[in-house]
């Protein structure tokens, strides 16, 4: 098994779908609408405060303009939108789908909101404060005296998120995440002086954590701190390696402050297998913690035990808290290990999460070459991140309800600065990401999407749409004589059914579903271009069908898909409500259907039924609508990632006789 695999930078794939490309369009068109001014409000009057400066100057350096309304923006964890818009602007920036109009527009907003944050941080300097930006409100004069009040209260256990501490690090997390991209995704130089000088501002801080001070630190939401810093360190250590002045002076002391945020015990505790391990834990503070294991192996393979740490979280992730789509929590959190039919409500699947677990997946792979991660990776892509979009709007979900009968809701362009809005945008500006893989002399294809990867040698153009047709037509074509020395590497799908197969001239390669890759050698290839005499021409057929999908303590309860689609039941407009939920998030309030339960007319036996589901669940001609029949309320299934108008029912339990 190759392991070191990289997946290839953002600006040499190009995602050439339809859907895929409107949805990234959409995305950026809306995140241009916002004002960068109103997300800047909160470091600026931050870095008044801190200044000294009073409050004319204050409201003159803020240019008049407030914090985004909604309870976010304007509340304790005001900021943290900035921090995603930073890391969906770079990674616009790297994005070749990007017309050069947009490019231009983006790479300004992007320049306007460093050089904003950098002159904050300017009126840190010399200060107590030195380096710290921030975006949070600041309620009381006991904030205004100390703009670092929120981290101060963390430190003493209090994270009331009205009056003490609403997730700072999480905040900061966000923050510098966005300021490591933006140096290295856009090239952005002032980021990366910027973010070393606030880490400068973290080093500084943990100098008084005593080991009890750091254990209550790490018992609040701080998202994946030790993450962004291992990538920080990475992006230092290999500056300084090269002589590069911009490195940070000793990046060792970054990897420090990075153990920092390692929560040893819970790693020890995940990867001891216990019972009920993560029963009422908090998914998405739990997630990015191990992301931040894997980061510490990322960084230094020689610490072995993080890659088990990771992958022990993930098997226990995957195998007993998520749904067919790939989302897991219900209300934000873990339940007991297995049980997910008992907790299917209008509150699961949070959309943080499962970006989390995909870019989680994403990198597992690359360091192990095991294939499970890319088989979650292809159905979360699809059927969580893809469905968390509506389509007209671009807006995004923050939950997705496992309950039969309730519909998505999604966020509005500016009074919804949920969490998961922030990772909305990174989702939809990265939608090129996974498909292509590298290794030494090998290109994998990890993904069905149709898409163009180009490099110095040779480009790939992928040309298929799953919905319509199980044929994927591949054309690799060398960019001169010989130009191919890269083996061709094919992911075969666990939703294949048969033989997948490959034709490359007049060879012929087929291969069912394993943990293997369908392998056809640079030297065939450069057969096949030599045959043609332009191109090696690929034709691939993926074998499509239903598959049944029970859950753990649900027999009976059953999802479908169709390949690698999720369906879910048309259950009509007529019942949409929202209701709010936690801190002003907008969910949904009314279910179409009082139950989810069908009986079955014709067969014996649940299991009789499910066996022979392509007798009762039947594909309309020429469209991805299904008909279910022989049940006591016959339905109409569809793909469910672009489901955002109806309400929809993607398990139902059914009974027999
Ligand atoms: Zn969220």
């Amino acid at each position: 098994m190759v392991r070191n695999w990289k997946v290839v930078p953002h600006k040499e794939v190009k995602v050439t779908d339809k859907y895929y490309d409107e949805a990234f369009k959409i995305q950026v068109r809306n995140m241009l609408l916002l004002d960068p001014d109103r997300l800047l409000a909160g470091f600026r009057e931050t870095a008044g405060y801190i200044a000294g400066m009073d409050e004319t100057e204050r409201t003159a350096f803020m240019k008049g303009k407030a914090r985004y309304g909604g309870a976010w923006e304007d509340g304790m964890i005001g900021g943290h939108t900035l921090g995603h818009y930073i890391m969906a602007l770079a990674q616009a920036i790297a994005n070749p789908a990007l017309s050069d109009e947009e490019l231009s527009k983006v790479k300004e907003r992007l320049d306007y909101i460093i050089d904003g944050l950098y002159e904050c941080q300017k009126w840190t300097m010399g200060t107590e404060s030195e380096g710290y930006i921030f975006g949070a409100i600041l309620p009381t004069k006991e904030f205004t005296d100390n703009p670092e009040q929120q981290f101060d209260n963390v430190e003493k256990g209090l994270s009331n998120l009205i009056t003490e501490a609403w997730v700072p690090w999480y905040t900061m997390h966000k923050i510098m995440t966005g300021l490591n991209a933006a140096f290295a995704l856009a090239g952005n130089d002032k980021a990366l002086e910027v973010d070393n000088c606030l880490t400068q501002w973290i080093i500084n801080r943990q100098k008084h954590w005593t080991e009890d001070i750091n254990r209550t630190v790490l018992s609040i939401e701080y998202g994946g701190m030790n993450d962004c810093l291992y990538e920080l360190y990475d992006i230092n250590r290999n500056l300084k390696e090269a002589g590069d002045k911009r490195a940070f002076a000793d990046p060792e002391q970054i990897k420090t402050a990075a153990h920092k945020f390692d929560d040893e015990v819970l790693f020890e505790k995940i990867k001891s297998g216990a019972k009920n391990v993560l029963n009422n834990t908090h998914a998405n503070t739990t997630i990015p913690k191990f992301i931040g294991a894997l980061a510490r192996y990322e960084v230094d393979r020689s610490q072995e035990k993080y890659l088990e740490y990771a992958d022990s979280f993930w098997e226990m992730v995957v195998k007993k808290h998520t749904y067919v789509t790939g989302g897991n929590s219900e209300n934000e959190h873990f339940g007991e290990d297995s049980i997910l039919d008992a907790e299917r409500t209008h509150v699961n699947n949070e959309t943080c999460n499962t970006h989390n677990m995909l870019k989680f997946s994403r990198r597992l792979f690359a360091v192990t070459g095991d294939k499970k991660y890319l088989d979650y990776a292809e159905n979360t892509l699809v059927n969580a991140i893809m469905a968390s979009q509506n389509h007209d709007t671009g807006f995004t979900t923050y939950f997705q309800p496992m309950a039969t009968g309730y519909q998505k809701v999604f966020n509005n362009l500016d009074n919804n600065f949920w969490c998961c809005t922030g990772t909305g945008y990174e989702n939809f500006t990265k939608l090129q990401r996974g498909i292509y893989y590298t290794a030494p002399g090998k290109l994998l294809v990890a993904l069905y999407l149709a898409s163009e990867y180009e490099n110095e040698n040779y480009k790939v153009t992928m040309d298929c749409d799953l919905t319509v047709s199980d044929k994927v037509k591949l054309t690799v074509e060398p960019k001169n004589a010989g130009a191919i020395k890269d083996d061709l590497l094919l992911f075969i799908p666990t939703w294949v059914q048969g033989k997948m197969s490959v034709k490359s001239g007049d060879k012929c390669y087929e291969a069912e579903a394993s943990d293997k890759f369908i392998e056809i050698s640079a030297a065939e290839l450069e057969e096949s271009i030599n045959a043609s005499g332009t191109a090696a021409e690929l034709e691939i057929i993926l074998p499509m069908g239903i598959t049944c999908h029970n859950l753990p303590d649900g027999k009976d309860t059953y999802a479908f898909c169709y390949g690698p689609y999720v369906l879910s039941a048309r259950l009509g407009n007529k019942k949409i409500k929202e209701t709010s939920h936690g801190v002003r998030v907008s969910v949904a309030a009314e279910k179409a259907i009082d139950s989810d339960e069908l009986r079955i007319t014709t067969e014996k036996t649940v299991d009789d039924f499910i066996k022979n589901i392509d007798k009762h669940l039947v594909k309309r001609d020429g469209s991805c609508e299904f008909d279910l029949n022989d049940v006591s309320l016959p339905l109409v299934f569809t793909t469910h990632f672009n489901q955002y108008t109806e309400s929809y029912g993607i398990y139902w339990k059914y009974i027999a006789g």
